[in-house]
């Protein structure tokens, strides 16, 4: 059989731990036989990160710029445990905030539905993903505590020295205060992050803040959407038979609890940091939830929304098994390798990619799974499978 040809490389980022390990075996038993792999290999696993004092994972970004889709492994953040675990020389910054500030992206996380694992909500039939605005509001905040009576005001000092107040609460006593705040290119490029996967994925798009208590803040982002709506996506949306659609949060939660999932909810900062935790554990697992990065160019990082698996790795470093569950990294490499294929008008890569999840999904849904899913599946007696019997029952099936 010819192997499927690639015309442009995928940015790889390899990682660490027992994301790793499963990486490997990923490109050995599901990639390589089938596929001419093409990928500008970058390695952000933390000893060359710490080697090229992080310059590796700025380089990887810059690629994605270049040739646009890029797959990633999870990788460690370090923290002081890690400092020492790998003698470091600095306590680096988080690869996925290096990477999201260079492309200034939107992260779409959606999860893997397959039968036997059921939501626990019983309507939801498709997946729910959630958009998440990754900039400002309170994860930028200043916050005072006061101690006594006395008043507190917003003051904006404009370039030319003239100054605009507000007054906040005048305290008769002790209290607290919390000064926030959001960029409108932020916002703009959020919305058309949104937009554009809304298109690329075909389903419809939903927004929900609180404008109708924060008159000023919450409203801006609702008007900001609707403005590049209209002007830029409102036609677009119509051809795709796809709607945008925007209600206040406390309706949206309502309507979310009853719908049926297959749409896309755009969040504001915190409501997608809660709401992400809340849709992703009432899906099943978190190991099968995956993630994109869409920056407003159209560049795409793909990942699994999970870490390295650390407490697995140890266990695999002393010579036990292992049963690490690889649906999620798997479906990264699927993701990007389907952008690639459509960007390049590569049909062969595409189907690829398709089959890939198909043999995938089927595997688990024939009972042979890792232990994560055996303990929540409704499938009886299901087949516990290590972690690299996982990958070849996938491999003989595809
Ligand atoms: P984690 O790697 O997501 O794992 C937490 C626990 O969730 C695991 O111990 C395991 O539970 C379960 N789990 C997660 N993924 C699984 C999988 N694929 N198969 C089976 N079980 C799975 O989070 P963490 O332990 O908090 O973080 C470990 C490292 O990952 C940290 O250094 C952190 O910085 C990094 N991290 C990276 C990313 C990223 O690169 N995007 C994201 C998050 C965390 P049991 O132990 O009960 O089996
Ligand atoms: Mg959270």
């Amino acid at each position: 059989m010819d192997k499927i040809k690639m015309t442009t490389p995928l940015v790889e980022m390899d990682g660490d731990e027992m994301t790793r390990i499963l990486w490997k075996m990923i490109k050995e038993e599901l990639l390589e036989p089938y596929i001419d792999l093409k990928t500008e290999y970058y390695d952000l696993g933390l000893e060359h990160r710490n080697e090229t004092n992080d310059q590796v994972t700025i380089d990887s970004a810059l690629a994605t710029k270049k040739y646009k889709v890029a797959v990633k492994c999870a990788t460690i953040t370090p923290n002081a445990a890690r400092m020492d675990e790998y003698d470091l020389k600095e306590m680096w910054k988080s690869p996925n905030g290096t990477i999201r500030a260079i492309l200034d992206g939107t992260v779409f996380r959606a999860p893997i539905v397959v039968k036997g694992i059921e939501p626990c909500v019983k309507n939801w039939k498709k997946p729910i993903t959630i958009a998440r605005h990754a900039y400002g509001d309170v994860y930028k905040g200043t916050e005072m505590k006061i101690p006594g009576a006395g008043k507190v005001e917003l003051v904006y000092t404009a370039e030319d020295g003239s100054q605009t107040k507000e007054l906040v609460h005048e305290f008769d006593g002790p209290g607290i205060v919390q000064g926030i705040h959001n960029i409108k290119k932020s916002i703009e490029s959020f919305a058309r992050s949104c937009f554009s996967y809304a298109l690329d994925t075909k389903q419809d798009l939903w927004f929900a803040t609180k404008d109708t208590i924060s008159k000023k803040y919450d409203h801006t982002f609702k008007d900001i959407f609707q403005e590049i709506f209209d002007a830029e996506y409102e036609e677009k949306f119509k051809e795709a038979g796809i709607e945008y659609f925007y209600t206040l949060i406390d309706d949206a939660v309502a309507r979310v609890m009853k719908s049926e999932g297959g749409y896309i909810w755009a969040c504001k900062n915190y409501d997608g940091d809660v709401m992400s935790d809340m849709v992703s554990s009432a899906f099943g697992s978190l190991a099968m939830m995956t993630s994109v990065l869409v920056s407003p160019e159209g560049y795409y990082e793909y990942e699994a929304a999970h870490g390295t698996v650390q407490r697995h790795y140890y266990k695999h470093l002393k010579g036990e098994e292992t049963s690490t569950n690889s649906v999620a990294t798997i479906f990264a490499w699927t993701g990007a390798l389907r952008k690639r294929g459509e960007l390049d008008g590569n049909k062969e890569l595409m189907e690829f990619a398709d089959r890939l999840e198909k043999a995938t999904i089927d595997t688990i849904e024939a009972g042979e799974m890792t232990k994560d899913l055996a303990l929540i599946t409704t499938i009886e007696n299901p087949t516990v499978l290590n972690s690299e019997g996982f990958i070849k029952a996938i491999a003989k099936r595809l």
